[in-house]
């Protein structure tokens, strides 16, 4: 793993794509994932950007901004106000390309200064989402923080399964991820469980029973297909999940499998489908 401690020149990017729906501005405090060489590295949706990766290999790489912090501080103002100039909430996503809660964040504390910049100077709605049990680290700011703004969790869980044939582990088991949701919702935030991308159920009717007991407000359901950025699923296609994924169970690398799921999780929760449920629209 090579880390290199980068003094960033921007922070908050202004959202386009697919994004847009979501915030007006995306904030990845690191470059690259310590998590990219385990099981939702295979899928990651972000290994595939050449102009992020700049050729070098998933999961291999991670740039420490080192001066998030201080450079939320000078911009955010700036970029709170061209977003209400267009009459957009100044809405953050954190993070579209990376793990905030990354194995680097215990050493460099990136993402906990950015938290806490945010404090100074809230934006108008702040959606975090992360793979690791390491957010409840900063429950306190997170707290302090769901006082200022609207604050909603999102914890990826993409299924019931802790290991997929032939996929590393996951970062956190499946287990710890759903204590850290039932953890943070318990303390009064809003949290979502993502299936992003979604794997193949064993239990769909008890695993959405659970998420549902554990305090989950509603649930994002988003298939590769679709997900990743290309209309058919052909940037994970070229990856290891597809093959794994179809050992389990065959039509789950199939678009009607969603949809089959989705209409199994409307019986306990709100869903959010794909891009409508990052952006916070679900229904019944
Ligand atoms: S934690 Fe998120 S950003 Fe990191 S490799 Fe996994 S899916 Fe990609």
């Amino acid at each position: 793993m090579q880390i290199n401690l980068i003094q960033s020149k921007t922070l908050l990017t202004r959202a386009s794509g697919y994004l847009k729906g979501v915030c007006s501005h995306s904030l990845n405090p690191y470059t690259g994932c310590g998590y990219g060489l385990s099981s939702c590295g295979e899928g990651c949706y972000v290994r595939f950007n050449q102009w992020l990766t700049r050729g070098r290999q998933w999961g291999r790489f991670v740039d420490v901004k080192s001066n998030a912090g201080q450079l939320y501080l000078q911009s955010a103002e700036k970029e709170k106000t061209w977003a209400h100039k267009r009459s957009t909430p100044f809405t953050i996503f954190m993070s579209s390309a990376t793990d905030p809660w990354q194995p680097a964040e215990k050493k460099y504390r990136v993402t906990r200064s950015v938290l806490q910049a945010m404090t100074t100077c809230p934006p108008d709605a702040l959606i975090l989402q992360t793979h690791s049990t390491s957010i409840l680290d900063d429950q306190e700011t997170l707290l302090e923080l769901s006082q200022l703004c609207s604050l909603r969790i999102h914890i990826s869980i993409e299924g019931d399964r802790n290991r997929l044939p032939g996929l590393p582990p996951p970062p956190c088991s499946i287990e710890q991820r759903i204590l850290a949701l039932q953890q943070l919702s318990a303390k009064g935030l809003k949290t979502v469980a993502c299936l992003s991308p979604l794997y193949p159920l064993e239990n769909p009717h008890r695993f959405f029973d659970r998420l549902k007991n554990v305090g989950a407000s509603a649930v994002i359901i988003d298939h590769f297909i679709e997900g990743d950025g290309t209309a058919e699923g052909s940037r994970t296609l070229k990856t290891r999940l597809p093959h794994a994924m179809s050992q389990i169970q065959k039509d789950s690398i199939q678009l009607p499998y969603r949809n089959q799921i989705v209409n199994i999780a409307r019986n306990y929760l709100p869903v959010g489908v794909s891009a409508q449920g990052f952006a916070g629209h679900y229904s019944h």
